[in-house]
Formats: structure tokens, C-alpha cells, sequence
């Protein structure tokens, strides 16, 4: 029984029974949806997704690099660790911070 959580992403091949998975529990995914490299998976499930984007700067004439950091949920059914490059979607709000559940693992670390 895995929902199809209407993003086109291909659900996870384990099972979990984490309320708060958009696959096999009751969380909702919209908004936006983003792609990241986990730099932290020490908290319980619970990951944070690093993203670097380019903002044009008008009075230099450059691009400048900016990085922001995402905490979002993960699933126990996803598991991604550190290093990998993730999917995440917005939900609501899981606790103070987070609002952004991890929906695919694109690339595996070593
Ligand atoms: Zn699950």
C-alpha cells in the first residue's frame, strides 16, 4: 500500500509505519519542491538539505553564490544519509522548523 503522493516520484522500495511519511502515512506534500545535498543526518529522522543558488548582484554586474539550509523530515522508509543528493517537498509544518519532508533520493553517496 504506497500512496501516490502525486509528484511523479518513484515511491521507496521499503516499508514504514511513520505517521508523518508521505508514502505510508498520513502527510500531505505541496508547495514547493526543491533538490539538495544532506549535510546532516544526525538528528532522529530528521536531515538537513543544503541548496546553493545564484542571485545576480545589479551593482557589481555579478552572479554571487548563495546557499540556504533546509531542515526537512525523513522518512524512515527513505533513509538518506549524509551526502546524498535529495528531492524534498513542502508540507506543513512538522515542528518549528521543519515544513519539508524528503520524497526521493536522486544520488546515493559513496
Ligand atoms: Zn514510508
Amino acid at each position: 500500500m504506497v500512496k501516490d503522493i502525486g509528484l511523479g516520484v518513484k515511491p521507496p522500495r521499503r516499508e514504514c509505519d511513520d505517521p508523518n511519511c508521505p508514502f505510508h502515512g498520513n502527510l500531505r506534500v505541496r508547495g514547493m519542491v526543491l533538490e539538495g545535498v544532506v549535510v546532516s543526518d544526525r538528528m532522529d529522522k530528521t536531515v538537513i538539505v543544503e541548496r546553493e543558488y545564484y542571485r545576480y548582484d545589479r551593482k557589481y554586474e555579478r552572479w554571487e553564490r548563495r546557499r540556504s539550509r533546509i531542515p526537512a523530515h525523513n522518512p524512515p522508509c527513505i533513509d538518506a544519509r549524509e551526502g546524498d543528493k535529495v528531492r524534498i517537498a513542502e508540507c506543513r509544518p512538522l515542528s518549528k522548523t521543519k515544513s519539508f519532508v524528503v520524497v526521493e533520493v536522486l544520488e546515493r553517496a559513496q
